[in-house]
């Protein structure tokens, strides 16, 4: 094989996996490898849930990108401008062209706070704010710690968003966090999603309204927010509907890169990138492949998601390069622990055809699911180790690959 080019596009958690994977899978002499990033900050985005109650410092959940990355990966410093997919080149900020075999976008999605009216207006990082970003956790620290009690709503604009168990587990979090202080009695505490229930499925949507209601956490459905006012204190949803607040954490309306509207042929409306959901080649090009937030799959976004579509991803970049057929493995395998404060988490595990469902994972004698324990706080606590140090690098790790163990779940799937 003649030495081929391979361009990452996006430097964060998909982005990093798949370069690693790919430079221990080739070497020098096979392929180059390429990662281009806006900037040299890798945050470690789960971390970004603690800030906002103390428990992190945001320090300690950003590393330097380039530091992630095997020697004998390049790394440019630079905004993607556009990528012209009938050419296979991609074009930076400051005019580098960059040719390429092989493409893999991983740029995750930008958040955008802006899309709803008055957000961030008067009242934007002062009495509004989100956790989603390192500046805004940060800014969301120092509003908890001056909180003397009021009407705190948490609010998820519109799906999709990353992780869509955040916001949730902000809200079990607040309310043990105003337990330790010691003012809950003064604390209304409001959760208020588009959604029909607490969640995107019905039995994890059982399990968490459930949990919600034991907290004292009031579950406000199917609201559409369209407007804040964010001096007044109000919250107002599409079809009129008002909740007020005195502190309003929002999740905002994601969409995908802006570069990706710019690149004839490679995105959808709303800036995400149609792939295929088994094998994350996409209808672009054949040697244009996604993955990540920056997908269109119907599956959550997530960094386990993330994760296990790498396994995928590279051996099928490695196919594709053999001119073999694509592995069509990927299963929309997912797994999330949520945090439910007093020490404790719950774990989900689900993919494309099967809702999250109670019981062990991965085995009969693995983690509970779907139940609050310690072991779970546990594994998510150390989950960030095994980040940095084992899923970025790109190594294997045994029992946590792309296709959804069924053994130890309750009940057999049921079909989206
Ligand atoms: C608060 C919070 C909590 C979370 N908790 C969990 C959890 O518990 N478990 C879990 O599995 N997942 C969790 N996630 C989700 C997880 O972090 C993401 O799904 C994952 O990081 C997605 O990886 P990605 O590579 O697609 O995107 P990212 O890791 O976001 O990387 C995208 C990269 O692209 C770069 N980029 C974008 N546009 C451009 C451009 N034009 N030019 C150059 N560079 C660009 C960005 O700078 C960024 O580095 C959480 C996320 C948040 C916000």
């Amino acid at each position: 094989m003649s030495r081929k080019r391979i361009v990452v596009l996006g430097g964060g958690t998909g982005g990093t996996m798949s370069a690693n994977r790919l430079r221990r899978r080739f070497d020098a002499d096979e392929a180059e490898i390429h990662v281009v990033d806006r900037d040299d900050r890798h945050v470690y985005q789960p971390g970004l849930l603690f800030v906002p109650f103390g428990l992190a410092q945001v320090e300690e959940i950003v590393r330097p990108r380039s530091r992630q990355l095997r020697t004998g990966v390049v790394f440019h410093e630079n905004e993607v401008e556009s990528v012209w997919v009938e050419r296979d080149e991609v074009l930076l900020d400051d005019g580098t062209v960059l040719p390429y075999d092989v493409l893999i976008v991983a740029t995750g999605v930008r958040l955008q706070p802006e899309e709803t009216e008055g957000l961030t207006g008067p009242g934007w990082n002062e009495r509004a704010f989100t956790f989603y970003s390192p500046e805004g956790a940060a800014q969301l620290r120092r509003a908890l710690d001056g909180f003397e009690g009021g009407l705190l709503v948490v609010n998820l604009v519109d799906m999709p968003i990353k992780c869509p168990v955040a916001p949730l587990e902000f809200a079990f979090l607040a309310d043990w966090y105003f337990r330790e202080c010691g003012i809950r009695n003064k604390v209304e505490l409001v959760y208020s999603t588009p959604l029909d229930g607490a969640f995107t499925t019905p039995i994890a949507s059982e399990h968490l309204s459930g949990l919600l209601s034991e907290r004292d956490i009031e579950l406000e459905t199917e609201f559409n927010a369209g407007e804040v006012d964010g001096v007044g204190g109000k919250l107002v949803a599409y079809d009129g509907h008002e909740l007020d607040f005195d502190l309003l954490v929002t999740v905002p309306l994601h969409g995908g890169a802006p570069y990706v509207e710019r690149s004839p042929g490679l995105g959808d409306a709303l800036g995400f990138v149609p792939t295929d959901r088994r094998t994350l080649q996409t209808p672009a090009k054949p040697n244009v492949f996604a993955l990540g937030d920056a997908t269109d799959l119907p599956t959550s976004k997530a960094g386990s998601v993330t994760h296990f579509e790498a396994e995928v991803l590279t051996e099928n970049i490695a196919r594709y390069l053999a001119g073999d057929e694509l592995d069509a493995g990927y299963d929309g395998h997912a797994n999330c622990f949520i945090e439910t404060g007093f020490h404790k988490a719950l774990l989900i595990d689900f993919n494309y055809e099967t809702e999250p469902l109670p019981g062990h994972f991965p085995t009969v004698f693995g983690l509970p699911l779907l139940r609050e324990s310690r072991l779970n706080h546990l594994g998510k606590l150390l989950f960030q180790s095994v980040y940095w140090h084992a899923l970025l690098p790109g190594r294997q790790i045994p029992g946590l690959g792309p296709a959804m163990p069924s053994r130890g779940k309750k009940q057999s799937p049921i079909h989206a």
